[in-house]
């Protein structure tokens, strides 16, 4: 049985070292990366890297590589691969799982300001400070650049290219971020409100703590939906028992 991952988040690379230690007789295992991040974490098994061209090159890979399931593991965010992953396998006929780290939920003390998109987070930052941390990666830049009475903190893995906003300092890290570090950014840096996506899981969380206690603002941008039809798993323990049954069905014939 082959499976393909499609790749770029913590939940897809976990999910390849789950495959591999499970080591289930005939499975091979391979990885799609984007190509963004310069020097990616790599998962275990093979990798391949770069768009497919298309759902229609998507659906001819599945086909030329005989891939017998799909798990659409990208980031909440990665809207377009997504729709072109529950088209492929459509068209191919190849069973698609999207593996999804659930949102995050305000709680008591949050002051959080949801919107649909970052053109809407622009929108709303003159209202809410001057002195922004921006956490929505170095893609989408461009929604934030005529804001120039504003100030940004802009955090990304790789440096970020025009357009983007005049006043901007860069911060390249890469999370797991911790608590102590992400209180640190906000009082260096005198930060009146945070904007983020809603990207969910542990390793990026803590500057939302961090905001709670300072009483700051943060505009959350939410997250597209799934695909309609496309079944979810939570974690990629979820997703290991998908392909399990997937891989039962395949060795055994049952359909
Ligand atoms: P996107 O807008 O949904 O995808 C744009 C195009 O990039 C796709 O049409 C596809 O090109 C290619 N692509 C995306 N993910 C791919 C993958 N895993 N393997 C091969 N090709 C892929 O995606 P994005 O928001 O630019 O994100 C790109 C990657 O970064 C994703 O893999 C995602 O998991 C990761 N990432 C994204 C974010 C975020 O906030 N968006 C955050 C962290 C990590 P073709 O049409 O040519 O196939």
């Amino acid at each position: 049985m082959h499976v393909l991952i499609l790749g770029g988040t913590t939940e897809a690379r976990r999910l390849a070292e789950l495959l591999a230690a499970e080591r289930l007789p005939g499975l091979r295992v391979t990885n799609s990366l984007a190509g963004r991040v310069a020097a990616p974490r790599m998962p275990p098994g093979e990798v391949r890297v770069g768009g497919f061209g298309g759902a229609d090159g998507l659906a001819a890979w599945l086909r030329a590589h005989t891939v017998d399931a799909l798990v659409d593991a990208t980031h909440p965010f990665a809207g377009t691969i997504s729709l072109n992953a529950a088209r492929a396998a459509a068209t191919a006929h190849v069973p698609l799982l999207a593996l999804r780290r659930p949102g995050w939920v305000p709680v008591e003390g949050d002051v959080w300001h949801e919107v649909g998109s970052l053109e809407e987070a622009a929108a709303l930052l003159p209202a809410l400070g001057r002195r922004v941390f921006l956490t929505t990666g170095r893609m989408g830049l461009a929604a934030f650049a005529g804001l120039d009475e504003l100030w940004f903190l802009v955090r990304s893995v790789d440096a970020p290219e025009a357009p983007h906003p005049a006043r901007m300092e860069v911060l390249l890290d890469r999370g797991p971020f911790g608590l102590d570090g992400e209180r640190r950014v906000l009082s260096g840096h005198r930060i009146d409100v945070v904007v983020t996506k809603d990207s969910g899981g542990a390793a990026t969380a803590p500057k939302l703590t961090a905001a709670r206690e300072a009483g700051l603002p943060v505009v959350v941008v939410r997250r597209p939906p799934v695909p309609d039809g496309v079944p979810v798993a939570a974690d990629p323990a979820q997703a290991v028992r998908w392909l399990r049954e997937a891989h039962g069905r395949a060795a055994y014939g049952s359909g």
